[in-house]
């Protein structure tokens, strides 16, 4: 059994991680949190102000926390993981750099995994796009990400990790373009990256690879929420009773 204990437990994911776990029998939530109070039962559990988060886990000593929130509240939750040697599955974006400087020092006491995408299918975007820029060194790249429109961060942490993945095979592209306006001619460096925001869409992404008479797309759509959610799970019960240190979603993937 794992014990779990939610943040942001009344926003999007949230909701979608209490539902899942609430559908695993392996896994238990010890309590779950969430900035604003919350009259309803969500998913059958109690959701208590955050103020208390650090007083919670001293008390219920779960497992692992659980973490959608935002960059600013992670890190607090980081810390307070951190002090009592509780791991932490975060998919909070939005990271600045002090933001992961905190996540990784939280890391030397306890175990971290942190993932900008917990779904599957992007984990095998991600290899796929890598095995593509290797294998068209010459192209064009442009990434698209679309998001609902309350979504705060732009690009997407999925699409900074997407970027990542292609500077990290071609260092010849170096300069992020976002978005192009006016006399704004392409450079050969460039990549050009696209956030689009509209209604309730829980996440695309597509990379485009562009050459001379033809082109390769390779893009994922999240169909609902729910698949984030089961993988912050997945990620959950593999981290649970892990060293310290910094783990990625791969790592879970690789075991399962
Ligand atoms: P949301 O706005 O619906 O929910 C965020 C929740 O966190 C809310 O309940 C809010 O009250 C709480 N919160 C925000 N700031 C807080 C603070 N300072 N202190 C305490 N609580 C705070 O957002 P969401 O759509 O659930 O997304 C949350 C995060 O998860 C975002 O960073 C988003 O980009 C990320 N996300 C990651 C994945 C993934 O697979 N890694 C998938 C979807 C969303």
């Amino acid at each position: 059994m794992t014990e779990i204990a939610v943040t942001g437990a009344a926003g999007r994911m949230g909701r979608e991680v209490l539902a899942a776990a609430a559908n695993r029998e392996e896994i238990e939530v010890a309590f779950a949190v969430n900035r604003t109070s919350v009259d309803e039962l969500i998913s059958g559990v109690v959701v208590e102000s955050s103020d208390n988060f650090a007083e919670l886990l001293a008390e219920y000593e779960p497992n692992v926390v659980v973490d959608f929130t935002g960059p600013e509240s992670a890190r607090t939750y980081a810390d307070a993981c951190a002090d009592v040697g509780v791991a932490l599955v975060t998919g909070t974006t939005g990271f600045d750099d002090d933001g992961l400087d905190a996540l990784e020092t939280a890391s030397e006491s306890t175990a971290v995994l942190k993932a900008s995408n917990f779904s599957r299918g992007v984990a095998a975007l991600r290899l796929a796009v890598r095995e593509a820029t290797a294998a068209l060194p010459d192209a064009d790249i442009e990434l698209t990400e679309t998001h609902h429109n309350a979504k705060r961060d732009a690009p997407s942490g999925t699409a900074k990790t997407l970027l990542d993945d292609i500077e990290g095979v071609r260092d010849d592209l170096s300069d992020r373009v976002h978005g192009r306006e006016g006399e704004a001619p392409r450079d050969d460096d460039e990549i050009g990256v696209h956030a689009r925001r509209a209604g309730d869409i829980a996440g695309e992404h597509e990379v485009l690879l562009g050459g001379s008479n033809e082109t390769l797309s390779l893009a994922h759509r999240a169909g609902d929420r729910s698949i984030f959610a089961e993988g912050a799970l997945d990620a959950a019960e593999w981290l649970a009773g892990q060293e310290p240190g910094w783990y990625d979603f791969f790592e879970v993937i690789d075991d399962a």
